[in-house]
């Protein structure tokens, strides 16, 4: 027989697109003796979720709860539901996140028309206006915060548009939430999914999500039921709303746990302490590593505070040193993704990763490496 050891993993400084660190707070609440799913305390569990989602999403959404499926879930979620064979869809694209959606849409059978923007830079409104003059799209998604390439996506001009050619507005904040201002409610957001492993700085594999009247009135107006049976809202919703609570699929009871004590240390900070306290970081992290000669690929007006993409000089071997950070110092950083794999980092600074500690930690690390790889 083959013997395996205990499980023993290092101590990781998580600075990379997420997972972020986790405060011991949201570790211990993970530990909390298992209970039933159904059980009356654990449905006062699901119910302090759904208000916390609510007051950290700034909405109102009556529909407003928690996927059991990483961010890619809570996509999958709000497109499945939202669309049907046939039915158009604006999909902006300007990183990988946003083909993803746009890949999903399609598997939906949507007719999807495409707005892109090159990476690293944000869509412009004028092109998704543009778009708008040839179709009657039922929805227009757009990401928040592309975590592939560092961009910060202003999302206002664009609901209004959409608002105007009778869409609904879906976005995916997977990485904004709980990082930089998100108003679900005022910027009139009809449909928004996130994920706990960024900014929230829980463990991965839940997906808050949240749906205006005007979505839920979409979805109940479908003329085929939705494909997916474990993604179709008009089942999932009656499990976790109001007194029926019929039994739909078994709850990750402690990750759950997990995430009400995460929303709860958000909360005790508050949304706007959370949203200036990434930003100071950023501009420290900012700071120290263009004194190390790096730049940033993206232009100021559009930078993610919790996600920062830098460009790699020719001359440095930018897995060796993502390698040795991991090795030597215990820090994790992320390599690019799609067209950026091997041109950019990205630096997160999410959640409990976003402290002047991690900053400083990662120059310090950063000036050695250079200073011996040279
Ligand atoms: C991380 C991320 C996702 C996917 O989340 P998973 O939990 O990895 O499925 C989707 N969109 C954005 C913008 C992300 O950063």
């Amino acid at each position: 027989m083959t013997y395996i050891r205990q499980l023993r993993t290092s101590k990781r400084i998580l600075m990379g697109p997420g997972p972020s660190d986790v405060h011991h707070r949201v570790l211990n609440a993970m530990a909390t003796p298992m209970i039933g799913h159904l059980d009356p305390e654990f449905i006062e569990v699901m119910d302090d979720i759904k208000e916390m989602a609510r007051e950290s999403f700034l909405t109102k959404n009556e529909l407003t709860f928690v996927v059991s499926g990483p961010g890619s879930a809570g996509m999958e979620t709000c497109l499945v539901n939202l669309l049907e064979q046939g039915d158009e869809a604006v999909i902006c694209q300007h990183g990988v996140f946003g083909g993803r959606m746009k890949e999903i849409a399609e598997r939906c059978g949507a007719k999807v028309i495409h707005v892109e923007a090159p990476w690293g830079e944000p869509i412009d409104p004028e092109d998704v206006r543009k778009a708008l003059q040839d179709c009657r799209p039922k929805i227009v998604a757009i990401v928040h915060a592309e975590t592939s390439t560092g961009v910060l996506q202003p999302l206002e001009d664009i609901s209004r548009m959409a608002h105007d050619a009778g869409a609904l507005f879906v976005v995916d904040a997977v990485t904004s939430f709980c990082g930089t201002e998100l108003r679900v409610d005022e910027w009139d957001i009809d449909a928004i999914y996130t994920g706990t492993q960024k900014c929230l700085s829980a463990p991965p594999g839940l997906s808050p999500v949240s749906f205006s009247p005007k979505a839920v009135e979409a979805i109940n107006n479908r003329k085929v039921p939705v494909q997916s049976w474990f993604l179709d809202l008009t089942l999932v919703q009656d499990y976790w709303k109001g007194a029926k609570r019929a039994y739909h699929h078994t709850a990750p009871v402690s990750a759950l746990f997990a995430l009400r004590e995460a929303f709860r240390i958000v909360l005790e900070e508050g949304l706007k302490h959370r949203w200036q306290r990434h930003w100071e970081n950023h501009i420290l992290l900012k700071e120290g590593l263009e004194e190390l000669g790096f730049e940033f690929l993206v232009s100021p007006a559009f930078r993610l505070p919790m996600l920062n993409a830098v460009k790699i000089p020719v001359r440095l071997d930018e897995a060796e040193i993502r390698g040795r950070l991991l090795s030597e110092y215990n820090i994790e950083i992320g390599g690019g993704l799609g067209v950026l794999a091997g041109k950019v980092w990205r630096i997160g600074l999410m959640g409990e990763s976003s402290t002047p500690n991690h900053v400083h930690l990662l120059l310090s690390a950063l000036k050695e490496i250079m200073a011996t790889t040279k």
